[in-house]
């Protein structure tokens, strides 16, 4: 078996005008599509290795081994983190908006931040371009007493990999934003709260 580029769960062009077709595409087909390229040839050199759900690949990082183990880390982390991505996402007039995610979600929320808005705040300075310097992701990350909590990664480093629990992620690389906001990050993470699938983070809270 390998790995396996997922489809969009929408078309390319379904997040207009926040996220525009053309970097869809780009960063769907392109860096997405190397990452699934690259995990599988790393694994080629090691056919005995379970090529099952990428979460529990890179969730086990140390038992990989060790002439594989960075490009596992680099592109079994940048298949799983677009893998969940693009679930997080959703058109602004689909499902999923702030109005639906559910009871628990809610609660943890109001817990931990006070507010919707509080949440985004904090979540909007921990991604800024003076708190999160060069490339990687933040997170937001359901804890085993169902707390949440907002963390960053680098490079294509998940959550998963410390045994964490992460229910909503945005990708921090120039190429997720650069086409359309050039050097504005703090504007791509402006926009990113019009297109977040909350019924999706809310399943993910629920599971998690
Ligand atoms: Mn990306």
């Amino acid at each position: 078996m390998v790995y396996e580029l997922p489809e969009l769960p929408y078309p390319y062009g379904a997040l207009e005008p926040y996220v525009d077709e053309e970097t869809m595409h780009l960063h769907h087909g392109k860096h997405h599509g190397t990452y699934v390229a690259n995990l599988n040839a790393a694994l080629e050199q090691h056919p005995e290795i379970d090529r099952g759900n990428v979460d529990d690949l890179i969730a086990e990082l140390d038992s990989v081994p060790e002439d594989i183990r960075t490009a596992v880390r680099n592109n079994g982390g940048g298949h799983a983190n677009h893998s969940m991505f693009w679930q997080l996402l959703a058109p602004k007039s689909g499902v999923g908006g702030d109005e639906d995610f559910g009871e628990d979600l809610a609660e943890a929320i109001t817990w931990g931040f006070g507010s919707l808005e509080s949440l985004q705040e904090r979540f909007t300075a921990a991604a800024a371009p003076g708190a999160l310097f060069g490339s990687g992701w933040a997170w937001l990350i359901v804890n085993p007493d169902r707390s949440l909590s907002i963390e960053t990664t680098a490079n294509q480093d998940s959550p998963l990999m410390e045994g964490k629990t992460p229910v909503l992620g945005l990708d921090l690389w120039e190429h997720a934003y650069y086409l359309k906001y050039q050097h504005r990050r703090l504007e791509y993470i402006n926009v990113f709260w019009d297109v977040v699938n909350w019924r999706e983070v809310a399943d993910r809270y629920e599971a998690g």
